[in-house]
């Protein structure tokens, strides 16, 4: 199988080509490297089977050459991360308008199934207890980037299905819900790495607001599976699926659990939404998934709990950081993690 993953040197895209590299695919990825790296691809460049296109999926001709080699396609390209989406409005809402645009016009030409790549955010404000995939969409302001955000992917949903309806295009969509692990940068705004890397450095813990508001954080590791899973599914067509974690957590309980998980020092420090984001940002409360359409289709069921999630977070960090020493991890500080299945973090380093 010849599959094109866009996105594919960014945080899921690099954990999915990894995935369909060890199912035997031909593995081609298109990055414009905005917010993916070479490092997370770089122990694949060597591989026949893999292939690497720096390019935008804004570049129609490059898009429509890419997936007339390819049977199969996963649009994981986008403008990604709450603090880029506020600070570069435009650059956001043109990627994720008009590259989805010219990613399912190829793929109609060519007659390829495209899985989309889609998020939670599209719920925006609702803070049902169990989002499911018929939940209205609560938006506030169009002139605030986040909502411009959910808006423009809510856009993109609406065109795949118009594809699928009017010209048969084979499209799944999925709607990922906070989905973390290693290789995710806190760059972007990202609270996972975000805090995990505070509490290596020993540096204060931001939490935003009063730190009540809840997500349900999934695994890259049980994500990435379900994704190749649904392209697969012919019933899947034409839908779209939650993709999320079981379990809902505050963000000040995170930030705790991080402290605990790492043996850190670091104190956690509430910090005012306005000095957290540029102007355009406004946080959303709650957001519960109801994965049950999904777990119907294939299974699904979101395994990896929060605490196995920080420490593979932290070990991953903590690796990258004696690698490319740019970090002062408190290393005397760490102690052995409990959590089962894992090392304990302070052993990543040696
Ligand atoms: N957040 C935080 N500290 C940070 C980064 C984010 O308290 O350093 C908060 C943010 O305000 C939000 C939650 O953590 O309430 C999740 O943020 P993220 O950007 O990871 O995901 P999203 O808001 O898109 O769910």
């Amino acid at each position: 199988m010849r599959t094109l993953v866009t996105g594919g040197a960014g945080f899921i895209g690099s954990h999915l080509s990894d995935y369909l590299l060890a199912q035997g695919d031909q593995v081609t990825v298109l990055d414009d490297l905005s917010t993916g790296s070479v490092q997370n691809i770089a122990h694949n460049l060597m591989d026949p089977r893999f292939h690497f296109h720096e390019g935008s999926i804004l570049d129609a001709e490059t898009v429509h050459t890419l997936v007339s080699g390819a049977d199969r396609v996963f649009h994981l390209a986008a403008a990604v991360g709450v603090k880029l989406i506020v600070e570069h409005p435009l650059t956001s809402l043109r990627t994720n308008i008009h590259g989805t645009e010219s990613v399912l016009d190829a793929c109609t030409a060519y007659k390829r199934t495209l899985l989309l790549a889609s998020t939670s955010e599209i719920y925006g404000k609702n803070e049902a207890d169990s989002l499911n995939e018929e939940s209205d969409r609560i938006l506030g302001s169009a002139l605030k980037s986040r909502w411009s955000y959910a808006a423009a992917k809510g856009i993109d949903e609406s065109f795949a299905h118009a594809y699928w309806q009017e010209f048969g295009l084979e499209v799944a969509i999925v709607r990922l819900f906070n989905t973390v692990g290693p290789r995710q940068t806190g760059r972007y705004g990202m609270v996972v790495p975000n805090l995990v890397g505070q509490a290596l450095r020993g540096e204060p813990l931001t939490v935003f607001g009063d730190g009540h508001q809840t997500r349900c954080f999934s695994y890259v590791g049980d994500i990435v599976p379900a994704l190749s899973r649904v392209i697969e599914t012919p019933s899947a067509l034409g839908q779209a699926f939650n993709l999320g974690g079981a379990h809902e957590i505050s963000i000040i309980d995170l930030a705790a659990r991080i402290i605990d998980l790492t043996g850190s020092t670091s104190t956690i420090k509430l910090v005012p939404y306005e000095n957290a984001y540029a102007a355009g940002y406004e946080d959303m409360r709650r957001r519960v998934p109801d994965n049950s359409k999904a777990n119907a289709l294939i299974g699904f069921v979101p395994r990896t709990g929060i605490d196995e999630i920080i420490v593979a977070v932290a070990d991953a960090l903590f690796s990258k950081a004696s690698l490319d020493n740019d970090i002062m991890v408190q290393a005397s500080a760490l102690r052995a993690s409990t959590v089962a299945g894992h090392e304990p973090v302070a052993s990543a380093a040696h």
